[in-house]
């Protein structure tokens, strides 16, 4: 895996095969929450993003409990996410309403909008990481999921491995057995034939700016994967990283707020 971007040469060019779709993607919430419109104030540019109460509520746990519960934020209809930033809550807020995160390339609406290949098409590695830990932290499985899966796209396109900055921040923002801790985990394996590539291109090169929980996470899984502590070899990285189960990494609980106000009877899958 490249650490930089080197051209490929044309006996390596990387043809994307179609990657596999997760089977319980989320479903749309019903009819009925298309009701009164409820006010977002995000950041500190206090972006105010209006929204459908009952759409909130539907996907997340946490404008679930805000808005239908007891707090001020259900008598007001307002909802103060200060510390937010509002290019995560933007990507939120079209997911909801599209399940995307970006438009497909083959859509003609796209076409007309902006230049194929236009790297606005793109959302960066940051940035999805960030919509992850977003949804994480708001209660919304089906936004974490398709996040995880554009960042494994964006992995494949460029193939290149994910920043020690980002790792940091990942890190620095997730809990043990996080899913997307274990996604990485799994990239940087992958992406080096042996432990010694792995500490000589990756942590030796940037040794202050890795969390030790990275390098504990690392040492774990080669220890479970094989009890002889042996790297795992991979052969066709990149066309092994295309077939990739993602659901191995997703949450499947279905959409966290009516999760949340069905316990026990929610949907297990869409
Ligand atoms: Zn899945």
């Amino acid at each position: 895996m490249a650490t930089s971007s080197v051209p490929p040469s044309p006996a390596t060019v990387f043809v994307m095969p179609p990657l596999v779709p997760c089977p319980h993607s989320t479903a749309l919430p019903p009819i009925t929450a298309y009701d009164e419109l409820v006010s977002v104030i995000v950041g500190q540019q206090k972006k105010v993003f209006r929204i459908h109460k009952g759409v909130l509520s539907y996907h997340s746990s946490y404008f679930a409990a805000a808005l239908e519960g007891q707090f001020k934020e259900g008598n007001t209809g307002v909802v103060e996410l200060e510390d937010d930033e509002v290019e995560v809550f933007h990507a939120f807020y079209c997911w909801i309403y599209t399940r995307r995160l970006r438009d497909p390339l083959s859509s003609p609406l796209h076409k007309d909008a902006l230049p194929q290949n236009s790297a606005e098409t793109t959302l960066s590695d940051l940035l999805l990481c960030k919509i992850y830990i977003f949804g994480d932290m708001r209660g919304i499985p089906g936004l974490q999921n398709n996040a995880l899966d554009a960042l494994h796209k964006n992995i494949l396109l460029s193939w290149r491995t994910l920043s020690a900055s980002i790792v940091n921040y990942v890190y620095s923002n997730t809990v043990e057995k996080s899913q997307l801790r274990c996604f990485i985990v799994q990239l940087n394996i992958s992406g080096y034939h042996d432990l010694c590539e792995f500490v000589e291109k990756r942590l030796k090169k940037d040794r202050n700016n890795y969390p030790m929980d990275f390098v504990i996470d690392i040492l774990q899984i080669i220890s479970t994967k094989d009890k002889s502590g042996a790297w795992p070899r991979v052969k066709h990285l990149q066309e092994t990283w295309a077939k990739l189960d993602r659901c191995e990494f997703h949450d499947h609980s279905g959409p966290g707020g009516a999760l949340r106000k069905a316990p026990g009877n929610g949907p297990t899958s869409a």
